[in-house]
């Protein structure tokens, strides 16, 4: 359930079966969130949110309306340009590199790039959309590397180099930069 609220923008309600009351919290998109027990209706958590609004105004960072506006459609954006883009980049490099992963996910949390499974998925970041091609790639190479070193040994390092002579410097270039959209 959403409620469009004329001062907080959209307000996301979840309900869950194991609330017992009101909780204000702000979701990764800045959005205010309330979670509340079940049986609530419409009415009531519009009555929650009335009477506990000087109360978030104060203690909770709230993004503008627009702000929150722009940041989905922003997201939007890099979510399409990364599926028309990413799970091919990485089917080119696992080919060329002869590796064999089971699937491609696309993710868009705030701390990590990617990631390999045990059961060979890797996820990619869509805020690689926003990084130069070089990192990019990087990431990339990285992940598959760990196809075949599940850690970050000497061998697992060995196996990047491999394939990217500059990775050093792309990992540290990465550590500056934030995957959040
Ligand atoms: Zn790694």
């Amino acid at each position: 359930m959403r409620i469009d609220d004329p001062e907080f923008g959209e307000v996301l309600v979840r309900k869950s079966p194991l609330a017992r009351g009101v909780r204000f919290s702000i979701s990764t998109s800045g959005r205010l969130q309330m979670s509340v027990p079940t049986y609530t209706s419409a009415f009531l958590a519009k009555r929650f949110l009335n009477s506990n609004r000087a109360v978030i105004r104060e203690k909770l960072p709230i993004k503008d309306p627009r702000e929150q506006r722009a940041r989905d459609y922003q997201k939007k954006l890099l979510s399409k340009k990364a599926k028309e883009y990413l799970p091919y980049r990485l089917e080119y490099y696992a080919k060329l590199y002869g590796y064999t992963y089971d699937k491609c996910r696309l993710t868009h949390a705030n701390t990590r790039w990617g990631s390999c499974s045990s059961n060979k998925t890797i996820s990619l970041n869509i805020g690689l959309m926003k990084v130069p091609e070089p990192l990019r790639d990087y990431v990339i190479l990285h992940e598959l590397a760990h196809l075949n070193h599940m850690n970050h040994s000497r061998d697992f390092w060995a196996e990047v180099a491999l394939h990217d002579k500059n990775y050093k410097t792309h990992e540290k270039k990465l550590k500056m930069l934030n995957p959040g959209v």
